[in-house]
């Protein structure tokens, strides 16, 4: 699934194409899905903008059109296989490709995200001044889960999907069991950094294209932060830093890939209470 930084490389190429244009058309084969889109016809893009996973383009005439890419979706420059809607601005087209079609575009009005649960829970932009050591203490001391399926929620932090979740705890040496409101002080500035730093350095390399090419930037090159990945995708290989094996396990329904041996066990790590 497109995470913050494949989400935040798309935004950046099309945002050069579509800013100030006028939106003239939405063709889709789909109105159960795609019907609300039509508010957002006829409207003038102010700004494209990224908040978590979702890409907002900014309409005049307070409406937001929102596109979230689902499990394999992407937005491309050039007609694909499974193109299930077409954007037609000024001088540019946008073409929504869908295979699994679990992608979302819907049109509300700006900052109304009742729709739109996850959106409107949503924890601070990970790259942005607001989000703080502090900040994220506060946010992890509310998510009585543990560490992999808090952040995957998007309640402490926007933007991380399986593969940064997992890279980030790995670099923060945290065992993606842990219980999020059980962290020490040190342990919640060390995920803080991890966070930023990966994810920084993933929107660099233009984000993450995996084995089934589901994901890839707008003009059908791929990203190149998969081959920096330290722990998705490697189980059974030696970790990068202490040789162990990386394990793959299934926490809160999604593969979970870890170090045993750096990142701490569970048992050992258990909150003590009282
Ligand atoms: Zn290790």
């Amino acid at each position: 699934m497109p995470e913050l930084p494949e989400v935040e490389t798309v935004r950046r190429m099309l945002a050069p194409l579509v800013t100030g244009r006028r939106l003239l058309e939405i063709e889709h084969d789909d109105p159960a899905r795609y019907a609300t889109a039509e508010a957002a016809v006829g409207r003038r893009v102010l700004v494209l903008r990224r908040r978590g996973k979702y890409l907002i383009f900014t309409l005049e005439g307070g409406i937001e059109l929102i596109v979230h890419l689902g499990m394999s979706g992407s937005l491309r420059i050039s007609e694909g296989t499974h193109t299930r809607a077409r954007l037609e601005f000024e001088e540019a087209t946008v073409f929504f490709n869908d295979p699994r079609r679990f992608g979302r575009l819907q049109a509300v009005p700006t900052g109304d995200y009742r729709t739109l649960p996850t959106l409107a829970r949503m924890g601070p932009e990970p790259l942005s001044r607001g989000f703080t050591a502090r900040v994220f203490a506060a946010r992890l001391a509310r998510a009585a889960r543990p560490l992999k399926p808090a952040l995957l929620s998007q309640e402490p932090v926007a933007g991380l999907g399986n593969i940064y979740a997992d890279e980030a705890l790995w670099r923060a040496r945290l065992h993606p069991a842990r219980p999020a409101n059980a962290l020490a002080p040190s342990e919640v500035r060390r995920l803080h950094r991890a966070v930023r730093a990966v994810l920084r350095r993933a929107v660099d390399r233009g984000g993450s294209t995996l084995g089934d090419g589901a994901y890839t930037r707008p003009d059908g090159e791929p990203g190149y932060f998969q081959i920096e990945h330290a722990v998705y995708g490697r189980a059974g290989e030696a970790c990068l830093r202490c040789g162990g094996t990386i394990e793959r396990s299934v926490l809160g329904g999604r593969s979970t890939h870890f170090c045993p041996r750096c990142q701490g066990g569970q048992a050992a790590t258990m909150p003590t209470r009282g």
